[in-house]
């Protein structure tokens, strides 16, 4: 898997790429990330990337040329390519979203900002994608967790493949199950007894219904489906 980010700051992120998971799946040669700075597919003297909106209103608006140069000249031929484009007016990131990304070669990530993007770099976008129902500055920080969204569930780089398997949302619409670890009692807080019994089955079950009373209460529109 290789995820090619273009961003008008391309350093923002070097350090979020620099740990735990990541970092070791990078070094492992699992996945390879790429910054890339806007501004490197200009071709006039100022490496102008935005401009004011056509119409009128406030800010000013990322250029369609130096966003599809990028894509053109980073996009891998023969392979397996997905194009996002990071937007609040995109489809919602799910895990199933995530797990479709997965399953291709390159990965290109458009990072607007200021009022976003020309509309016309649609005809390079594969997939327009929100991470929430808010509205922040930049595509980084969306970018960013795309990227981590997505490598999780690339063979091998999450060492215990039975991890991602239990995770919130992995088989079904249902949130995890709460963990806990050393030591048994702390002040008058008790780890529940079920999991210490050493009961496969009855720990399994206790899961289960803590995984389903989570969902109902925090998020009860998943168990709708
Ligand atoms: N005018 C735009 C908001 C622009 S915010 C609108 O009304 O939708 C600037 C940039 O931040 C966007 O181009 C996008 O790349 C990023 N961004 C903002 N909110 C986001 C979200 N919820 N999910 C993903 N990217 C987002």
């Amino acid at each position: 898997m290789r995820v090619d980010i273009i961003t008008i700051f391309p350093d923002m992120l070097t350090g979020f790429f620099e740990y735990g998971v990541l970092k070791a799946a990078r070094e492992a040669g699992l996945i390879e990330i790429n910054m890339h700075s806007l501004r490197d597919y200009t071709d006039d003297k100022h490496r102008q990337v935005d401009d004011r909106p056509y119409g009128g209103g406030a800010g000013m608006v990322l250029k369609v040329e130096p966003l599809v140069r990028a894509v053109e000249a980073i996009s891998q031929p023969d392979k397996k390519v997905q194009v996002i484009l990071t937007s609040a007016q995109g489809k919602r990131l799910t895990q199933s979203v995530a797990k479709t990304f997965s399953s291709f070669d390159q990965l290109i990530l458009i990072c607007g900002r200021y009022e976003g993007v020309d509309e016309r770099v649609m005809s390079v976008v594969d997939a327009e994608i929100s991470i929430g129902d808010y509205v922040l500055s930049g595509g980084e920080v969306a970018a960013a967790t795309i990227t981590e969204a997505v490598c999780r569930m690339t063979p091998g780089v999450v060492g215990d493949e039975e991890s991602v398997v239990t995770d919130s949302f992995y088989q079904e619409q249902l949130l995890g199950v709460p963990q806990y670890t050393r030591p048994p009692e702390f002040r008058d807080l008790k780890v529940p007894d079920v999991l210490l019994s050493g009961n496969h089955e009855q720990i399994a079950t206790w899961r289960r219904e803590q995984s389903l009373k989570k969902t109902l209460e925090n998020r009860p529109d998943l168990l709708k489906n």
